[in-house]
């Protein structure tokens, strides 16, 4: 088909305008704009496509924009920060999903046309069709997992590894098979069906801390299969966007795993965290004393304090208590105290949970610092506050082999000479496992919701 060179240009500047969006996502303050571009980016390259299209029916067209509009917005509108994963990993199956069905499409059309298939667009269709399938059943089961409907810990048998491998190699030999001879329509439904089961068997061994990882992959992953379908259709856009989000997912999968000190082949196939959790305590459970602080206790120590860190969790967000930190992080540095922000790349429940977090309180972004950066201080910290966070600190991390998060750096809080501790309980985190921390002699533990806490915290350094 011949392309006017109007397109190509439209084209062109979507993709810029994709390109510094995502470059305006790196930070908080332009992320906003970014992505105002990249959404600008969308819009302009979908009009182009139906302009250029042969479109049959511009009413179910806008009626599905309208649908999916309305639920998107809400959605976005409503979810909780805290269950932005879920949202993420529902997204990429859509996106996957969505690959599969205009393969699958594109299938049936070539079938029913004189002439048929050449071997590139059947090709470009069965790749499409086994990369749209593992992301769309390998996403279902990582929202089910997030949002508590499948079970979260890692689902392991015997020979799991060589099973999933058998069931690859023979999604490979129907693919050749359907390459050279693409008339089988069963063979083809088949292929899509065996490849959902391969995404459901590839991420029920996944579990625990590994979780975000496996979600930012298969972020990518739809990527690929945008890009996929992109060659499906000819549709240069849709190569491009979809090869950004394949790459960008892919560089984020890479960066969460060296934040987990894991390599990608560990998570994928590794069922780490199958461990029993039990036996990663640290400690011997009949010996272990908790002492419990309260909110004058706490306001004294900080008041009295030169250098604070605090390490914010999950918790905090749970909490919503980013407001009542800063206030607090305030009042403290007008009486002279040196308060710092210790940012784990795993805290909370997406990446950059935390930074969106304190940002929201205003919180500036040079008090807050990454885990290589933060951590050789601790030991000349005063006071380590951590608030709602668990496995971030868990140093178990760092000696206890059968833990699901031996590894992974944490921020050494353990290391300040005091340190409190903020949480409802002594409740484990994501990872499901106790935390020793909790129970060391320089330890206080201020067993409060994280909000409610600060605002006793904050009452008592006024009248200090
Ligand atoms: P954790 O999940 O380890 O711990 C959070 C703690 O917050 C819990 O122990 C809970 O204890 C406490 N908490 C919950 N609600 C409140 C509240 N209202 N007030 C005070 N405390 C509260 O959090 P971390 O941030 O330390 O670690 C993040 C974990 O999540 C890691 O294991 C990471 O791998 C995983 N993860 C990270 C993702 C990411 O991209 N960042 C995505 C998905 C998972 P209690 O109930 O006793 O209050």
């Amino acid at each position: 088909m011949d392309v006017p060179i109007y397109s190509l240009v439209l084209y062109l500047v979507a993709a810029v305008l994709f390109i510094i969006g995502l470059m305006r996502l790196s930070s908080p303050a332009t992320a906003r704009t970014g992505n105002i571009m990249a959404a600008t980016g969308m819009l302009i390259a979908v009009v182009i496509t139906l302009l250029l299209s042969e479109v049959l029916n511009y009413t179910m067209i806008l009626v599905g924009i309208a649908i999916g509009g309305i639920i998107g917005g809400v959605a976005a509108r409503a979810v909780r920060m805290t269950a932005m994963p879920q949202m993420v990993g529902i997204y990429n199956g859509l996106g996957g999903g969505a690959s599969l069905l205009i393969a699958a499409a594109e299938f049936f059309r070539y079938y029913n046309l004189d002439g048929g298939f050449d071997v590139q667009n059947a090709a470009t269709i069965m790749v499409t069709v086994l990369i749209g399938a593992v992301t769309f059943s390998g996403s279902m089961i990582a929202f089910g997992k997030l949002q508590g409907f499948v079970e979260s810990k890692p689902i392991t048998y015997p020979f799991q590894n060589i099973f999933n491998l058998v069931i690859f190699l023979a999604i490979l030999a129907a693919i050749i098979y359907l390459i050279v001879a693409p008339e089988s329509i069963p063979l083809f439904i088949g292929l899509i069906v065996v490849a959902l089961v391969l995404g459901v068997l590839l991420v029920i061994p996944i579990g625990a801390a590994d979780m975000p990882v496996v979600i930012s992959l298969l972020n990518s992953y739809s990527g690929l299969a945008a890009a996929a379908a992109g060659f499906v259709l000819g549709n240069m856009f849709l190569i491009i966007s979809g090869a950004l989000v394949g790459a960008s997912g892919f560089i984020l999968t890479r960066i969460m795993c060296r934040a987990m000190n894991r390599s990608l082949t560990n998570v994928i196939f590794g069922a780490f965290g199958a461990a029993a959790a039990s036996s990663a305590v640290g400690g011997d459970e009949g010996e272990r004393v908790v002492r419990e602080t309260s909110g004058e206790e706490v306001a004294t120590l900080l008041g009295y304090s030169k250098r604070v860190i605090i390490v914010p969790g999950y918790g905090l967000a749970v909490a919503q208590a980013q407001h009542q930190v800063a206030e607090l992080a305030d009042m403290l540095e007008a009486r002279g105290v040196d308060v710092k922000y210790a940012i784990h790349p795993v805290a909370g429940r997406m990446p950059g949970h935390m930074n969106v977090l304190l940002a929201e309180a205003n919180i500036p972004y040079d008090k807050l610092y990454d885990l290589d950066e933060i951590n050789n201080e601790f030991e000349r910290a005063d006071v380590a506050v951590i608030v709602g966070a668990n496995d971030v600190v868990n140093p178990v991390a760092r000696n206890v082999q059968d833990s699901p998060i031996y590894g992974m750096p944490i921020l050494n809080a353990d290391k300040a000479q005091s340190v409190i501790v903020i949480k409802r309980s002594l409740s484990p985190g994501f990872a499901g496992i106790d935390n020793p921390l909790f129970y060391m002699d320089k330890t206080m533990m201020f067993f409060r919701d994280a909000k409610q806490a600060f605002l006793e915290i904050i009452d008592e350094v006024k009248h200090m």
